[in-house]
Order: C-alpha cells, then structure tokens, then sequence
C-alpha cells in the first residue's frame, strides 16, 4: 500500500504567487477549493480509495462543512498549517501559534485530536529543523515536510528518502514520512506528487513507484492538491516561471489521477506506516526504515 495525500488550499494560496497575492486579500479571490476537493474525494469514493487530507486552517475555517464530508467518507485528516506562509519566513513563536491555531480549527471540527503535519511548501528544512520539535511537542505523531530534494525554496537532499523515526534532541520522537523521489547517481528526483507529477510522463511516475515498491521495498508517497484539476481557475498576473509551475497541465491532471488510483493500492499514511511496521517487524529487519 502507498500513501496518498491531499493538500487541502486554494489557488491564491500557492507559493508560486506569494510575491504578488498577499494574505490579507485572500478573502478578494472567488474560492474553488471546496468544488474541487469535492470532486476529488468523487474520484476515490468511486474507486474505495482513503487517503490523507492536509487541511489548511484558513480553508477549514471558511469551508467549515468540507471536513465534515471528508471525514464522513473515510478519510484522515491532517494539518497544512493555518496561513500558509514559508516557516523560515518567521520564527519559533510565529510556527507554534499557527500550528497551535489551525490545529484547534481542525480538532474542533472532527471532534479527534490532530496527529499529521504538513508544512506548507515543505518548509521543514536544515534551518528550520526546530519546527519538528514544535510538532512533536505539541502532538503531532507523523510528518511529512521534508523533501528530500535540491529546490530554490525547499529541500534536504541528505534526508532519508522513506519512512523513518526523527529522533529529537528532546528524547521525544516523531515519524517522518518523505514525498517519494527516484535515486540516480547520488541525486534525489522527485517524481510523485504537485509539479512534478503534472509535468513528467504518465508512464514515468508509475515506473518509478513500482520501481520504489519493488525493488526498494518500500511504500510511496504521492501528493496532489484540489487546483491541480482545475483547469478553468482564474489566472493570476505573475511571471512565466511562477505561471509555468502553477498551470502547466492542469487539464490532463484528473485524468492522471484516476489512472495513478486505478493503478496502485492507496491508503492513509497512518495505516501505510502502520502496515510497513508490522511488515518489517515480522521480517525482524533492523535498518533505518521503520
Ligand atoms: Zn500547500
């Protein structure tokens, strides 16, 4: 089984656009986020897929019904954060209060307490390392922040690229779920999720997940998120490299999907990470893996 997971925001909240969209005027941009994440969870309830749902704190506090419909078929829910932002942007107090802040959102919407984490951007990085710490304190039990890829915002190339116990300086621990890369000569690819996934071949992104399950003998990690299968969304004024990341190919992308869902088994990171423990645990196999 591999992880599916969604990062539950809307078009003006992307990265590629924060030099010309500020927070503030969010509330100015017509909200597509529900309709396509309804559209998603359409794509799996008909397949009986489960996945992980990222929620972003600003959405489920204006979409306050579509957590409710995303529990109510099945699905995990996690956290995205509340406002989006880069954590390097701030510091320390600033990522524990909009953690602390989206987290009580989501937690009073499902009624359960809140145990994944998913930074925006995959910010956690060598940097901002300290934020693992933050999560772990304040609950969190899985992450999946650290791409472990050379990128101009993001990335730790040296991180582990599966599945993996993050020991903290604290004695407290937490587990670390990476995005699924491809290795070639001691350089980390990302193939499976967001840009990536949009612009690289069909073909190439389920070679490289069998090429992960058997060979590596290890799940992947796929993210999407709701815009990516909206090709009629507004256009925002940006340059070429911030357009280019942010549409290119967004009309082929739902038809992709459907093919990625049919043709792998998917599930919830905690039941994947929960299915990989007992696995290795019955093949009594020490490494750095789970
Ligand atoms: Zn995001």
């Amino acid at each position: 089984m591999n992880a599916l997971t969604i990062d539950v925001e809307d078009y003006f909240h992307v990265q590629a656009f924060a030099h010309v969209i500020e927070p503030t005027t969010w509330d100015c941009y017509p909200m597509r986020v529900e309709k396509n994440t309804c559209r998603l969870l359409e794509l799996l309830e008909q397949r009986g897929v489960r996945a992980t749902f990222f929620v972003l704190g600003w959405v489920a506090e204006h979409c306050p019904n579509l957590v409710r419909r995303i529990i109510a078929d099945g699905h995990e829910i996690g956290s995205h954060g509340y406002s989006h932002q880069m954590i390097g942007r701030g510091d320390e107090k600033d990522f524990r209060r909009d953690v602390t802040r989206a987290k009580a959102i989501l937690e009073d919407q499902t009624g359960a307490s809140i145990r994944c984490y998913r930074a925006p951007s995959y910010s956690i990085t060598a940097k901002t390392f300290w934020a693992l710490e933050i999560l772990a304190e304040l609950g969190f039990e899985y992450d999946s922040s650290i791409y472990p890829v050379h990128h101009d915002n993001y990335g730790m190339p040296e991180a582990p690229r599966f599945p993996h116990v993050q020991w903290l300086r604290d004695g407290r621990r937490i587990l670390e779920f990476p995005p699924s890369t491809f290795a070639a000569c001691g350089v980390n690819l990302p193939v499976a999720g967001g840009g990536y996934f949009r612009l690289l071949p069909y073909e190439l992104t389920a070679w490289a997940i069998r090429r992960i399950n058997s060979k590596e003998k290890q799940p992947a990690m796929v993210y999407l998120h709701p815009w990516e299968i909206d090709p009629d969304q507004p256009r925002v004024a940006a340059g070429w490299r911030s357009r280019f990341r942010h549409y290119h190919n967004l009309r082929a992308t739902e038809s992709k999907f459907a093919r990625l869902l049919d043709d792998f088994s998917w599930g919830p990171i905690s039941n994947v990470l929960a299915l990989s423990w007992s696995e290795q645990k019955a093949k009594c196999e020490v490494g750095d893996g789970l």
